[in-house]
């Protein structure tokens, strides 16, 4: 008789990734590009993780915790939502809208024709709020920091010291610096790096025609990452397991990971990716992260929800220069269709800490009447509802000296890898950051695995000119 034997089921390698924010969710993507098994375990029971929703009290629908955006410099997160069949839902605004102390109106739109940078001509000539010579000084001071070199900027230097060191005028600082540095970094201008600063200058706005396009979601971030990004991961064959929070790593005798533990239950893999913040990180792998590392700081950023009983901002969006309130979103882009939705919108305030010494009210109180000078309709709204949510650790506040400790994807032990957007991406603590963290830990896992995987894209070209600016 003959003997069938069954051969062994080849099996893939399994991934363990701790953590379904976008960089978990970005490093579980490039790791199922490379064929390995993936499962992720989210602690909380949305993925997505800082860039989230809530249930809206007035419609019942989704609100995001705080409105995020992202740039047309961000080609990691344009390519994953392109990939995963996201990008209609994001909204490109090419026109910037800043509204000056007085309530003058700026139509910012750069040039789609003349090359980079000078396709930023029309953008800050078109502020109303500064004079010709505060124009030209800003234009000046961002080709001098494009030029600032690595070796230059890596020192302790803040970009708050730097623009005053190079002559910047105090309102040029005040009105535009300050607003668009504090908005892309999270953090206030004299305790952010003018390494960081530089970066923002370069990359968000000089590199390219289409660099400082602001990418707006037009669907609430729990449904468009928390559910339509996870969906598309499990078709392609992720296990993804929400209120699943790791409390250990469990290794071996040599000390590699061999399984993830979540309490009483054990995740078995060949490989792990601690896609966590870095406290959590540290505490589930304290020989290889200090969690208690005060040199790793959180900024705050604060998002005031206001319901009016009508729709009061006529803009798409706005930057308010010289007040309290910074950003403010109209909210309808994803709103129901409950009529106290038109009237729903969201100021964001970056580097809050301590903002009108916590007092809530104080807030909504300030916030509401700056929109009304600036915006007519408000005057007559009245205010239904609203919600201070302010994240004390939104962000690692990019401060002088911190680039040089933030890890790499790799570690000591040999099969555990991190992510994150506190690693050392070269990017601040974004969106953009975390998909690059992810996707960077992705191919370093595949590696170490004997596989190939390039999943990083690279950044929008410079042209010569803009190189021989940037000296990259
Ligand atoms: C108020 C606010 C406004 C922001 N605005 C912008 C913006 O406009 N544009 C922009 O680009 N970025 C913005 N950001 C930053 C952006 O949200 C983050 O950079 C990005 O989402 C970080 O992703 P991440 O995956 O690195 O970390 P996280 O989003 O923090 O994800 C980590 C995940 O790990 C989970 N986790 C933690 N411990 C465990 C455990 N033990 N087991 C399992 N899971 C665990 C958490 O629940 C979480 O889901 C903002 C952030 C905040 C808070």
């Amino acid at each position: 008789m003959n003997r069938v034997t069954q051969l062994p089921v080849a099996q893939e390698p399994r991934v363990v990734v701790v953590g379904g924010g976008l960089a978990g969710l970005a490093a579980a993507a490039g790791l199922l590009d490379a064929g390995l098994a993936v499962t992720i375990l989210e602690g909380r029971r949305r993925a997505g993780g800082r860039a989230a929703s809530f249930d809206d009290p007035v419609s019942g629908g989704l609100v995001d915790a705080c409105q995020h955006v992202a740039m047309g410099c961000c080609t990691n997160f344009l390519d994953l939502c392109r990939r995963a069949g996201l990008e209609h839902a994001l909204r490109r605004d090419r026109t910037l809208w800043f509204i000056g102390p007085d309530g003058d109106r700026s139509r910012c739109t750069p040039s789609r024709w003349l090359p980079a940078p000078l396709h930023l001509a029309p953008l800050l000539f078109g502020m109303r709020h500064f004079s010709l010579r505060e124009k030209a000084a800003l234009a000046f001071g961002m080709l001098r920091l494009a030029r600032l070199r690595p070796r230059q900027t890596a020192d302790a230097q803040t970009a708050l010291a730097w623009l005053q060191a190079a002559g910047q005028p105090p309102r040029v600082i005040e009105l535009f610096w300050q607003p668009v540095i504090e908005s892309a970094l999270g953090e206030s201008i004299d305790l952010v790096s003018v390494a960081a600063a530089r970066k923002v200058a370069v990359d968000g706005f000089l590199a390219h025609r289409d660099a400082a396009d602001l990418v707006v979601p037009m669907e609430p971030l729990g449904i468009l990452f928390g559910e339509r990004l996870v969906a598309w991961l499990a078709s392609r064959g992720a296990t993804i397991r929400m209120a699943a929070a790791a409390s250990a790593i469990e290794r071996d005798a040599a000390g590699c990971v061999v399984a993830v533990r979540c309490g009483d239950e054990r995740v078995p893999c060949d490989a792990a990716v601690l896609a966590v913040p870095w406290k959590a990180a540290g505490r589930l792998v304290p020989d290889l992260v200090a969690a208690d590392d005060d040199r790793f700081t959180g900024s705050p950023i604060t998002a005031v929800h206001l319901w009016f009983d009508r729709a009061i901002v006529d803009l798409p969006h706005a930057v308010l220069v010289g007040r309290v309130s910074q950003w403010v979103f109209r909210g309808d882009e994803h709103a129901g269709d409950g009529p106290s939705n038109q009237g729903y919108c969201q100021v964001v305030i970056s580097a809050s800490r301590g903002l009108m010494g916590g007092d809530r009210e104080a807030v909504v109180k300030a916030v509401v009447a700056e929109l009304r000078e600036v915006f007519p309709a408000a005057r007559d709204a009245a205010l239904i509802d609203s919600k201070v949510v302010t994240d004390p650790t939104a962000v690692l506040s990019v401060r002088p000296g911190v680039e040089m400790l933030r890890p790499g994807p790799t570690t000591a032990v040999s099969n555990l890898f991190l992510a994150g957007d506190w690693t050392d991406t070269g990017w601040p603590s974004t969106m953009e950051g975390a998909i690059r963290s992810g996707r960077t830990a992705a191919d370093a896992v595949a590696a170490s695995l004997g596989r190939r995987l390039a999943s990083l894209v690279g950044d929008l070209p410079k042209n010569p000119l803009v190189r021989l600016l940037s000296g990259r």
